[in-house]
């Protein structure tokens, strides 16, 4: 059989047979030794019916079913709702065309319910109506890659939405690379891109030193932390902001945040303004009170030194060496009178008589004064407004302002210069009040007095209204022409403004409330000689005994029957005692039984025709409001002169004043 090439043939052929049989079977262990190990998910499947046909055990490990749970099963039974309608596209369009597919990802339920992520290998077989896939559980890296972005999503979100500016800009020419909306928005940009390509950050800034600084200390230190600096906007305006920058040489950019603190500056600004206003409100107040305080018994003692000067001077001979004297005095006790007619001015303490005025023409009427004031080197410009609307004031108190004013102009301006003078109208509303402490809305009507001179510095223009601040020599300057103008301004209910720089000049605007009634007429002149009377009889009241005595010498020596009486009580008993006509009652204002006022009225019930006239030194509110006098009230100002009150008592007593005060009282007494 040996030699039976048949034999040998097949037996050759079985051999053969054997081993490849062996062979297939050690290659289909070792497949199926894969098979079993496998960590993924390795299936065949039906790719018309989808049926699993076989499963490795890893579907447990994956899927939590066993094989026997899977085998059999569609596969479409296990993928996650979602993902039906794609995977199908996937089995039909490609498998099914014998297509290999290559990551594809769907979601397989687990038999807890879970879903898997699964990324799919699957090598098709057409001819053989199956599929062999292999299925990566992707599980994890699909959430941290679901992480990842929700994380990007979330920092993008802040990043837009900050209401700081957020942004990187690059080293070499400080471009802005990328940044968010609102780093756009804060140099006026709405669009993003537009604000990158068109704007500059280091061509910006307000002050160009401010940015080498910031280099350097970037150079120094790689960052620049909480600083503040002023840029240009888009449209050329100024914003304040407060950044942060930090350098990332690695990638040649910084990153900068920053913030607009424009609206927190201005509010900063505003407030320190106020304050500072405040204050110096409050200062002159309390300066106000103690000049005013001090200008009372002052005024006291000048009357009484001015009268018994005068009557002295009435007594001796005049080419003597005494009445040179007693001139002396006078003069000095006017100067002093003077100083203290501007204290009271400045305290508002000023008793004032106010008329309808045309500011035009009551400037005018000074014109011819003040150029005398001012010198022929100086030349006055007067520019008075077409249409001027009135004011009520004091007209004395104009030419004092006007006369202060046009002083210190002359001095400011050394040899040749011009002095302007004008008039105008001027509305503030109630934002500019807002702005501008002390002011008040409405129609005022302007003052202003300019002048090319020295002009003044800041801390001039800080302590300018104070009382006795001068930066003249001693003898040249007593400080308190502003303050004059401050009191008499406000004591009107009107304000000032100052414009003025060193050698720029200055100007002083002067704003008065509007009044709407018709112009008064004119008052009288005033006549020369000190009149006399005829032996009419006068009570006078007054509680300082000095004063007392040196009226009744006074008005004695004019001629008048005088009843001195140092109380309202005694002033009352007197006159009962009296048997002749009373015709005119001198009285101080402010005495400690009883006012001026009420011993007036007491007195006029009794007699009809008595005539009044009220003294004081100090404004009373018995006789004046606000320093106002009411109408018809005569009043003297103390300290006066002999012919300042012999011409009111003859005024008086001739009835050229009005003396309609018993009209007053029995409307008192109404009430
Ligand atoms: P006085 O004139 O007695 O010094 P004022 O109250 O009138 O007092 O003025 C105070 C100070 O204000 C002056 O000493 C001067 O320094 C400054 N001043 C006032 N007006 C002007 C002006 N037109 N130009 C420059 N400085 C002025
Ligand atoms: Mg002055």
């Amino acid at each position: 059989m040996a030699d039976n090439p048949t034999y040998d043939a097949l037996h050759k052929q079985v051999q053969e047979l054997e081993q490849a049989l062996a062979e297939h079977e050690k290659s289909n262990r070792e497949f199926d030794h894969l098979f079993f190990m496998a960590l993924d998910l390795i299936c065949i499947a039906d790719i018309h019916t989808t049926a699993f046909i076989k499963v490795n055990p890893a579907c447990r490990e994956i899927l939590k079913f066993s094989q026997e749970e899977l085998i059999g099963q569609p596969f479409f039974d296990f993928i996650h709702p979602d993902d039906i309608a794609p995977t199908r596209q996937v089995v039909e369009k490609k498998l099914q065309q014998g297509e290999k597919i290559i990551n594809f990802e769907n979601r397989y339920i687990c038999k807890d319910g879970t879903y898997k992520w699964l990324s799919w290998v699957s090598h098709p077989s057409p001819e053989k109506g199956v599929t062999y896939a292999i299925a990566r559980d992707i599980t994890k890296e699909k959430k941290a890659e679901k992480a990842l972005q929700e994380s990007e999503r979330r920092y993008r979100s802040l990043y837009e939405n900050a209401q700081a500016g957020l942004a990187r800009t690059r080293i070499s020419d400080g471009r802005v690379l990328e940044c968010n909306k609102k780093m756009a928005q804060i140099f006026g940009y709405d669009d993003v891109q537009t604000f990158i390509k068109a704007y500059v950050l280091s061509e910006n800034y307000a002050d160009k030193a401010q940015r080498e600084a910031f280099i350097t200390e970037l150079g120094n230190t790689g960052k620049i932390r909480n600083q503040e600096a002023a840029f240009f906007r888009k449209d050329g305006s100024k914003i304040w902001v407060r950044f942060d920058t930090r350098l990332v040489p690695e990638h040649g950019y910084m990153e900068d945040v920053v913030i607009d603190i424009t609206d927190q500056k201005k509010a900063i600004e505003e407030r320190s303004q106020l304050q500072s206003q405040l204050l110096q409100a409050q200062k002159m107040e309390s300066v106000g009170r103690l000049a005013g305080g001090v200008a009372h018994d002052f005024n006291n003692m000048l009357t009484v030194i001015i009268g018994y000067t005068q009557t002295a001077l009435g007594q001796v001979d005049p080419a003597g060496k005494l009445h040179k004297n007693l001139q002396g005095v006078l003069k000095a006790a006017s100067r002093s009178a003077d100083l203290t007619k501007q204290l009271l001015a400045f305290a508002r303490k000023q008793i004032i008589d106010p008329r309808v005025l045309d500011l035009n023409h009551t400037v005018e009427t000074m014109l011819k004064m003040l150029r005398r004031l001012i010198g022929e080197d100086i030349h006055l410009l007067w520019r008075p407004a077409g249409k001027l609307q009135s004011v009520k004031m004091d007209p004395s108190q104009i030419d004092q302002i006007l006369a202060n004013l046009c002083v210190n102009a002359k001095d400011a301006i050394a040899g040749v210069g011009k002095i302007t003078i004008e008039t105008g109208m001027k509305t503030f509303d109630t934002e500019y009040c807002r702005k501008n402490p002390g002011f008040s809305p409405g129609e005022f009507v302007l003052l202003a007095v300019s002048d090319d001179g020295c002009g003044m510095d800041k801390e001039t223009l800080n302590n300018l209204f104070e009382p006795f601040f001068t930066t003249k020599d001693v003898g040249q300057g007593t400080g308190l022409g502003l303050a004059t103008i401050y009191g008499i301004v406000k004591q009107n209910n009107g304000f000032i403004k100052v414009y003025s720089e060193p050698d720029y000049g200055s100007t002083f605007h002067i704003y008065l409330p509007c009044h709407a009634e018709k112009m008064e007429k004119k008052s009288k002149p005033k006549p020369k000689a000190i009149p006399a009377g005829n032996g009419e009889t006068i009570l006078i009241v007054e509680d300082e005994k000095t004063i007392l005595e040196m009226l009744t010498t006074m008005l004695q020596d004019l001629h008048y029957t005088i009843l001195a009486a140092p109380t309202p009580h005694k002033a009352m008993a007197l006159a009962q005692k009296h048997a002749g006509k009373i015709h005119l009652l001198l009285t101080d204002v402010v005495m400690p039984e009883m006012n001026g006022r009420d011993l007036a009225a007491q007195l006029a019930s009794v007699y009809p025709e008595l005539k009044f006239l009220f003294m004081s030194g100090y404004t009373a509110n018995v006789i004046a409001h606000q320093g106002v006098l009411d109408e018809g009230v005569q009043f003297i100002q103390k300290p006066f002169s002999m012919k300042d009150i012999a011409v009111k008592i003859q005024n008086i007593l001739e009835g050229a004043d009005d003396n309609d005060f018993k009209n007053h009282t029995e409307l008192i007494k109404e009430k």
